[in-house]
């Protein structure tokens, strides 16, 4: 595996890979690897011929008073896992290479950075698209690998992709859970033992979500009521929201059909967690892709371009 820190080590050697017809398979990342980003790299090693992961604590995507001094970091663990993995080429920039002394150009996916997180973190989506954006211009043509976790996330990437004609190929692979059905995310490193228990609220509150509506409920109001009261029963844990939208541009729906996120995030000690599912619903047929477990189907390759929701 090569370890390289400058954007232009980078571009010259993916361009000579495409150049000798090989396909590159991109998955950026924060760093701190757990079973979510292992899945992301299996994904592309299953898929493409070369395997570029960039680890890169974006502090773009952060807010004033957020985590971005504290953000786990373990760069050696990292280098070892995505050796483990297959990785071909790790790109760990600093944050001078990516942004020089002073950037004043960013990126703004309209509307889709707005909603659910975006109210809370008004800039947050403007990092992501930004970095991504400047990832994209490095690596060049790619397939890119990104998670459902973050399912705005990969919203507002894909959104980005096609408006600016980037010559990427956005993959969505599977939400990675805990066998207790938290969902992995480098910041349940935060948590300490009794909010770890609490934490999984989230989960079981979505899973409420899914079962009300596989009962029959079509009312949006009420499924986001039903997933807001589990959470708040919990008193380690701060609903921030439960909301229900429309998979494809993030509204919310008159009713509930065709393709829904159910999406929760809350404050648990000091850690901000998040977590969706989403439901295809045609009339009395209800499927809900509630992700995968970390230790069963989490290195399935989700199969490209599309993934569609697991049963
Ligand atoms: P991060 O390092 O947290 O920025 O995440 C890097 C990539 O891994 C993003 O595409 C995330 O959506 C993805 N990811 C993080 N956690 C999970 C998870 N539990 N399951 C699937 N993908 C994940």
């Amino acid at each position: 595996m090569k370890r390289l820190e400058h954007a232009d080590d980078l571009r010259g050697l993916l361009d000579e890979a495409r150049a000798d017809g090989r396909r590159v398979g991109f998955v950026p990342t924060m760093g701190y690897f757990h079973e979510g980003h292992r899945s992301l790299l299996r994904a592309a090693r299953a898929a493409d011929d070369l395997v570029v992961c960039s680890v890169f604590v974006n502090p773009l995507q952060f807010g004033a008073g957020e985590d971005l001094d504290r953000y786990p970091r373990d760069p050696e663990g990292d280098a070892r896992i995505a050796e483990a993995e297959g990785v071909d080429v790790l790109f760990v920039p600093s944050v001078e290479e990516m942004y020089g002394e002073r950037c004043v150009t960013t990126v703004r996916v309209g509307e889709l950075s707005e909603v659910l997180c975006g109210e809370s973190r008004p800039t947050h989506f403007h990092g992501v698209a930004t970095v991504c954006t400047k990832l994209f211009s490095i690596v060049g043509p790619c397939r890119a690998y990104f998670g459902k976790k973050d399912f705005q996330q990969l919203a507002v990437v894909r959104r980005a992709v096609s408006d600016l004609s980037m010559p990427v190929e956005v993959v969505g692979c599977p939400l990675v859970r805990e066998p207790d059905g938290l969902a992995m995310s480098s910041r349940n490193e935060y948590l300490e033992p009794e909010e770890r228990e609490a934490a999984t609220v989230l989960f079981r509150a979505l899973r409420e979500g899914v079962a009300t509506v596989e009962a029959g409920e079509r009312d949006p109001a009420t499924l986001r009521r039903v997933v807001a009261n589990v959470v708040t029963a919990e008193p380690l844990v701060r609903l921030e929201y439960a909301e229900v939208v429309r998979t494809r541009d993030l509204r919310p729906p008159r009713a509930i059909e065709g393709d829904v996120l159910v999406a929760v995030a809350g404050r648990v000690g000091t850690a901000r967690l998040i977590d969706n599912v989403t439901l295809a619903v045609q009339g009395d047929r209800v499927t809900a892709d509630l992700g995968v477990s970390g230790g069963e189907g989490a290195g399935d390759p989700p199969g490209p371009p599309e993934v569609r929701p697991r049963a």
